[in-house]
This record gives C-alpha cells, sequence and structure tokens, in this order.
C-alpha cells in the first residue's frame, strides 16, 4: 500500500543540512517529514565518516562571524543530548606569507578578534612537532578549531528531530516534485503534500530542481578521503594535542590541503585535497581519477616525515561545488515555498546548526536572522523554465 501525508514542511535529504533544517522546523511545532532515499546511515552522500573540522579561521568575514552562533549552537546540542560533539585541537594555518588567500585568512582572524597565536619559523617545531614548514611559509594556529564528531552528531540531530514529533522515511527516494501553493512530493513509496518544501539533496540538487525547471551551476566532485599511517605510533595523535592544519597552497597546489589528527582510526592521519575530479553522484565509483592522492603523497613527502607517504585507507565522499564556493541558501526563483540548501563546497559541515535555523526562517517566510545576502541564487543569472 503507498504511503500518503499532509505536512507542515518536507525536506528532501537527510544529510547534515537536511537533518538540522528538520529539526528546527519541528522545534518551531511544524509537522515536518524527512525523506531521504537511502536506509540511514549511508556513507553515499557527504555527511558521512566519523569527523570535520569545526574553525573561525577564514578569509572571509561572514564565515567567521556565522561560526560565533554555530559554536554555541553546537555546544547547546552537546548540552540537551548529553554527548560530546566536539573536541578542541586547535587549526595550524600554513601557507606562502606572499599569499594573498593565506594573508586574508590571518587578516580576517585579526580583525574579527578571534584568539590566535602566530608561529615563527624559530618557534615552529617546538611547538608543532613533525612537521616541516616550508621557507617562505608562514603559520598561525586558530585557538578554538577542532574536530567535530560527524556520524555521532548527525543521529544526534535525527534523534532530537524524532524526539520533537518529526517523522523520518528513509529508504524512500523523492521521485517528482510538482510546484504550487501546496507542493506534492512523490516517492518511491507514496505521495506527499506540504505547505513548503526545502531541498538538501547534497550532490543531487540539480537531479532534483530539474523537477521544478531550474538548474543551478553546481559541479560534483568525488573525493578521496585518504588516512596515512604514523610511522611512530600515537605522534601526530589528539592526545599528543596535534591540532588539525590547512595548507593554504603549497608547492604542490593551488588548492588547500588539510588534516586532521589521528584519533578516529588510531595511528592513521586523515588528509585531503580540497579538491577532486567531477563525478555523477550515483555513479560515485566509477571515477577512479587518483592525481588528488599523488598531490598528497609529494604533500606528505616533503612535510610530514612521521607518516608513511603511502594512504593506508582510502574512503570516498563528495564535495557540491559553487562557482565561488559560497554556499546556496535562498527561495526557488519562481516559488517563495521551495527552500534550497546547496552548493556547500566541501566546507559546510560545521555551519549545519545555523544553516538548518536559516533554511527554517526562509522556509516560515520569516525574515532570515543573518545577512543572506552572499548566498543568494541571483548571483548566477539563472534563468527558470516552468515546471507545470
Ligand atoms: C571529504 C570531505 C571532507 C569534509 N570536511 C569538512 C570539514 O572539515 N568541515 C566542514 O565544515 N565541512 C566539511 N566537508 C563538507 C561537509 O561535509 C558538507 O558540506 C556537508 O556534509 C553537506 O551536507 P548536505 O546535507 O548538503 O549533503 P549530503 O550529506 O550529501 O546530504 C544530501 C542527502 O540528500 C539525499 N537525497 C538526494 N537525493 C534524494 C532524493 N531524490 N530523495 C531522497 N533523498 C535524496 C542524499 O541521499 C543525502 O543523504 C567535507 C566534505 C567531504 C566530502
Amino acid at each position: 500500500m503507498s504511503a500518503e501525508g499532509e505536512y507542515d514542511c518536507i525536506v528532501i535529504g537527510a544529510g547534515v543540512q537536511g537533518s538540522f533544517t528538520a529539526y528546527q522546523l519541528a522545534k518551531k511545532n511544524q509537522k515536518t517529514l524527512l525523506l531521504e532515499q537511502f536506509l540511514l546511515p549511508h556513507s553515499r552522500g557527504s555527511s558521512h565518516g566519523q569527523t570535520r573540522i569545526i574553525r573561525r579561521a577564514y578569509d572571509q568575514d561572514f564565515y567567521t562571524n556565522m561560526m560565533e552562533e554555530c559554536y554555541e549552537l553546537w555546544a547547546q546540542l552537546e548540552r540537551e543530548e548529553g554527548v560530546k560533539l566536539y573536541r578542541r585541537t586547535g587549526l595550524l594555518v600554513m601557507g606562502p606569507e606572499n599569499s594573498e588567500s593565506y594573508q586574508q585568512f590571518k587578516v580576517t582572524l585579526q580583525r574579527n578578534k578571534t584568539p590566535m597565536v602566530v608561529l615563527t619559523h624559530d618557534n615552529f617545531s617546538q611547538h608543532i612537532p613533525n612537521v616541516n614548514l616550508a621557507p617562505g611559509d608562514e603559520a598561525f594556529v586558530d585557538i578554538s578549531a577542532g574536530v567535530l564528531f560527524a556520524d555521532r552528531a548527525l543521529r544526534t540531530v535525527q534523534g532530537q528531530f524524532q524526539k520533537s514529533g518529526g517523522v523520518i522515511r528513509d529508504n524512500e527516494a523523492v521521485t517528482n516534485i510538482k510546484p504550487g501553493p501546496v507542493v506534492i512530493v512523490s516517492t518511491s513509496a507514496g505521495v506527499y503534500r506540504a505547505k513548503s518544501l526545502v531541498i538538501t539533496a547534497g550532490p543531487w540538487t540539480n537531479k532534483l530542481l530539474a523537477h521544478t525547471g531550474l538548474q543551478l551551476p553546481l559541479e560534483v566532485v568525488k573525493i578521496n578521503v585518504c588516512y596515512w599511517k604514523e610511522k611512530v605510533p600515537g605522534s601526530y595523535s589528539v592526545k599528543r594535542r596535534f591540532p588539525c592544519f590547512l595548507l593554504t597552497e603549497g608547492e604542490e597546489a593551488k588548492e588547500h590541503i588539510y588534516g586532521l589528527p589521528s584519533n578516529e582510526y588510531p595511528g592513521l592521519v586523515k588528509i585531503c585535497y580540497h579538491m577532486g575530479s567531477e563525478t555523477d553522484p550515483d555513479q560515485r565509483d566509477k571515477q577512479t581519477d587518483r592525481s588528488d592522492i599523488e598531490i598528497l603523497r609529494r604533500y606528505v613527502t616533503r612535510c610530514l616525515p612521521g607518516l608513511v607517504p603511502e594512504p593506508a585507507v582510502v574512503e570516498s565522499c563528495m564535495y557540491t561545488l559553487t562557482p565561488d564556493r559560497h554556499f546556496v541558501l535562498d527561495c526557488h526563483p519562481a516559488y517563495s515555498n521551495i527552500v534550497i540548501g546547496a552548493g556547500f563546497s566541501g566546507h559546510g559541515f560545521k555551519f549545519g546548526p545555523v544553516i538548518g535555523k536559516l533554511l527554517c526562517e526562509l522556509s516560515l517566510g520569516e525574515m532570515p536572522s543573518n545577512d543572506l545576502s552572499p548566498f543568494r541564487i541571483r548571483r548566477f543569472h539563472v534563468k527558470t523554465k516552468s515546471a507545470l
């Protein structure tokens, strides 16, 4: 028998952004349905895995400013549920002293009076053993940064949503969307109606938006998530206070290289390149390009002498990139009761609590409590076709 139902709001996609949005809606007494195409938990989108970096260090003030509230909301969730979701490690930011990108990171933190420590070549190895700071590079530490326990956070917020009366239907793919004053959403198992719809479908966003006559300039790339073995177990571990790190650009490549201390897999340090190769999200594992791993191998050899320069474990994840790498948080240009949260460009996890709040506000027709101008769809100059 096929399922049916009427809701105040339907959210498509139970990744970090959809889960936080659904939770915010349920907290505001909205009858909310969260639809997910895969059985939960799953590792086929962008929000799986044990860890993500949380940081104030950004090259744009608006992200650094949004992080104030994010830290508070993560802490609130920890208190409400009695779970630990964040561990402070600090974030070591490194980059060429003459690099605009590196200087932007540093200046943004200084301007926003964010706690930080600038390191010099003389004291660097005393603070950060087992890392070679390249000649001509500078470094500082964003003190409040750390690790978010991603899988646990997702479970926690989905649990909170259900406790607040929300309904999750997983293993149920959305197959059609019919816009209108009442949006009709068809899935592999039924048909649902709602006053508003939120699309937080990560790499599948454009596939869903096709039903609404809209396509955004989003590029989906596969990221090889690499874990590197410590030559001496524990030498890069959280217990030894090794920080997360981010290289803004280096000899090997223009994009960031980032890493997290060993913890999740004992003896293995997670290090990734902040770019991958284009993929169809339904064909992710057919994308076998490993040029990002080659970049990382050269970086590890040059700068992290305590690691074996060959990844011991490689997992997969996807980014959904916008051309300017800023998010999309907006209403559909043709249907004001369809809200879109997309294009998190490989850095959206830490913002989950605030993004959930903002998408909830948009969906309720409230004035957003943050300035959303950097995240508007109109910056892309896209056209919509009638979906009817
Ligand atoms: C390797 C890697 C490292 C990262 N590191 C960091 C970091 O350190 N810090 C940070 O802040 N961010 C980081 N990010 C980015 C962050 O994880 C993402 O921005 C975030 O997870 C995006 O979440 P999302 O909810 O938009 O997408 P997703 O997690 O992909 O969720 C979308 C969901 O929609 C579902 N869906 C799609 N289509 C349908 C349909 N038709 N019907 C029903 N359901 C559907 C999908 O199955 C999926 O579950 C990283 C990402 C990767 C890949």
